[in-house]
């Protein structure tokens, strides 16, 4: 996909997930994706949203409608995708021109669909733990998949730089398009504290990285205190 990844599990039958599913104007190259692996959208057991931008969830309502495909997200960004929250409006805060113009078409083209089944954290889908990690949106998620020790993080972690994600490497989320960098600079220490072991990073934007993404992680971490007390 152009502007934001998506993912494909394929542990089998109910077992087979999107993970996020891109820019509605993006449908014909997730179509064309999933055709690509062997797969109809019908195959799927689920679309999981890691938020609810519309590059990452913009395809969810006409995956659920045109193939009965249910739709799963935390329940604080289930809401703003269901309209019951308004979207909180992204604040250019840098005076970053791009960053600027993103902020400004997602507020007016917010993405709008059912979720099926709200999250909260702390579940399991399919073979995929869920974790709970607000401050890019409320309801971001990060999905753990123990088997290949991988994390998908959506943008609460990123494999590029924002916004324009040319140069690949790990960043913290871009402070234009989060409810509260500080938030999800939090949650990510939370989620290092558990404990829990992962080697790759598969991230909303940027190519994955593969291999010490744990480590890489905590350096990151690191230096943005490191910068914060300076
Ligand atoms: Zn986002």
């Amino acid at each position: 996909m152009l502007v934001s990844n998506v993912f494909v599990l394929d542990g089998g039958p109910g077992d087979r997930f999107v993970i996020d599913c891109g820019h509605r104007l993006e449908r014909r190259t997730l179509l064309a994706g999933l055709r690509n692996l062997g797969f109809s959208p019908r195959d799927l057991t689920g679309v999981l949203l890691t938020h609810h931008h519309s590059d990452h969830a913009g395809n969810a309502g006409f995956l659920r409608s045109e193939f009965g495909i249910p739709v799963f997200a935390h329940e604080a960004d289930a809401a703003v995708l269901e309209g019951k929250t308004a979207a909180p409006a992204m604040v250019s805060r840098t005076g970053d021109p791009f960053a600027r113009l993103f902020v400004a078409i997602e507020n007016r083209t917010a993405t709008r669909v059912i979720v099926d089944r709200a999250l909260v954290g702390g579940e399991t889908v399919g073979s995929l733990e869920v974790h709970h990690a607000p401050g890019h949106t409320r309801g971001s998620l990060l999905f753990r998949h123990a088997g290949t020790r991988s994390l998908l993080s959506g943008d609460a972690l990123l494999a590029a730089v924002p916004p324009l994600t040319i140069v690949q490497k790990m960043c913290l989320p871009h402070p234009d398009y989060a409810v509260s960098l500080e938030q999800a600079v939090g949650s990510l220490r939370a989620f290092c504290r558990t404990g829990l072991p992962f080697e790759h990073l598969l991230a909303g934007h940027g190519r994955p990285i593969v291999g010490g993404a744990r480590a890489q992680t905590e350096a990151l971490l690191a230096s943005h205190s490191r910068a914060r007390d300076a």
